[in-house]
């Protein structure tokens, strides 16, 4: 003969606990998460001038940048040509309109760091990873490509304070060459061991 336990009946007020819960877990993890940094460019180190390219479909389209998953490192390709000079050229394809490109950085021969794109909106430097990458690209004196000693002094710097900013390791700063295979930046594609000291320096400074 079967029990005679009663199956207990439905009330509302079942629902209460479980939803009470929910609400207090999803309060919890609001609180324990960090505020997402908000990209405010006044928060550039000082050695960063902003040369902010007008807004324009060729190479400041104004799209937000949604996230940051790499640094991805470009050279100018243009032998003994200044930052400013660069930066004059990204200006002025709002005119011309010959071709989509940007970056977001230039570092320039001597050193200097100019920002042409705010951080939190894309540029054109990167083909498919432009949606999610900060990219610099540094000014060389010759055909080989390779940075002098200044613009990689302000490349290693640079790259380490996008590093903590994004929290990116190193594994996460790239070249163009390792998304698209163009030979960008030049020597650093031919002297792949010139790149891993390049990231092993990231490494190095960075503990
Ligand atoms: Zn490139």
């Amino acid at each position: 003969m079967k029990s005679g336990v009663r199956k207990p009946s439905f009330s509302p007020w079942m629902l209460l606990l479980p939803a009470a819960g929910a609400v207090a877990l999803i309060g919890l993890l609001v609180w324990l998460l960090p505020p997402a940094p908000a990209p405010s460019d006044r928060t550039l180190p000082d050695y960063v001038t902003e040369q902010l390219l007008p807004l324009n479909p060729y190479s400041r389209p104004g799209d937000a940048l949604e996230e940051v998953n790499g640094v991805v490192v470009h050279y100018v390709g243009n032998p003994g040509t200044t930052a400013r000079q660069n930066n004059s050229y990204f200006t002025n394809l709002a005119q011309t309109g010959e071709t989509y490109a940007s970056s977001h950085f230039l570092i320039g021969l001597e050193g200097e760091v100019l920002l042409n794109v705010p951080l939190d909106e894309i540029a054109y430097c990167t083909g498919p990873r432009n949606g999610d990458t900060i990219s610099i690209e540094c000014c060389h004196p010759d055909d080989t490509g390779e940075f002098t000693p200044e613009t990689y002094a302000s490349l290693v710097k640079l790259t380490r304070w996008l590093m903590d900013r994004y929290h990116l390791d190193a594994s996460q700063i790239i070249r163009h060459y390792d998304v698209t295979g163009k030979e960008c930046p030049l020597y650093y594609v031919r002297n792949p061991q010139a790149w891993t000291d390049f990231l092993d320096k990231l490494s190095q400074d960075a503990a």
